[in-house]
């Protein structure tokens, strides 16, 4: 039997702290369904979460709807909708205060083109946010300008944000951003990175474009 919306957001939180990308209550996940968005509800250890727990927002939503709820929704639903209304190739979310790609964003740096892996994010870096404080629409605002059209930012001083078109995808490029974040934390301690030029960006962004299985082998 299919999962409801709600099954598939508590399943993909729960894998998040089995990976070690999300710990305690830190970190939300939501999905887009038509004029609605699903989110994970604000301060509840994740670990505690059930499907009931899910809270439903209009796409419309404001803070004075939410301060009426008596169920609330994660207190980032500002950048979750502004995202939603702004991509409309994105339908998940995921975010996350996983230990590297955090740590980079106190460093308030842009994870550049060490690996042909971060093309996968869209573009030839994976660029950091100025800060503001969570759970702000100035967050949201930040956010938006630094994905631009790419799949992933990392947030000053606090995580990183990770977006597609669907929330099995989602996670795993979370994954994939932690992983590199990983690798290129373990560079800068050794010294200087060799990166990829942006031409050769620009031919593994295209490489990207017609690898995985297509939807014939889906089938
Ligand atoms: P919520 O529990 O409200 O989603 O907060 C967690 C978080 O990561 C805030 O940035
Ligand atoms: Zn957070």
């Amino acid at each position: 039997m299919n999962k409801s919306v709600q099954e598939k957001i508590c399943e993909i939180s729960k894998k998040l702290l089995t990976y070690g990308l999300n710990h305690g209550a830190t970190g939300n996940v939501s999905v887009r369904i038509d004029d609605d968005f699903y989110i994970t509800p604000s301060g509840i250890a994740t670990e505690f979460i059930d499907p009931k727990d899910i809270v439903k927002c209009s796409l419309l939503i404001d803070e004075v709807e939410v301060h009426r709820m008596t169920k609330r929704p994660s207190s980032e639903w500002h950048f979750h909708q502004k995202i939603y209304q702004t991509r409309a190739d994105i339908n998940a979310i995921v975010h996350t205060h996983s230990p590297y790609a955090s740590a980079i964003s106190v460093l308030r740096k842009n994870i550049p083109a060490f690996h042909y892996m971060i093309a996968l994010f869209g573009g030839p870096e994976v660029r950091c946010s100025a800060y503001k404080i969570f759970g702000s629409y100035e967050l949201s605002e930040e956010i938006i300008k630094t994905l631009g059209t790419f799949k992933a930012c990392l947030i000053a001083n606090h995580g990183a944000v990770v977006v597609s078109d669907d929330l099995d995808n989602a996670f795993c490029l979370a994954q994939e951003l932690e992983h590199l974040a990983h690798q290129y934390v373990e560079l800068l301690k050794i010294g200087s990175v060799t990166t990829l030029s942006d031409d050769e960006m620009r031919q593994v962004l295209l490489k990207f474009k017609s690898y995985g299985p297509t939807s014939k082998d889906q089938d």
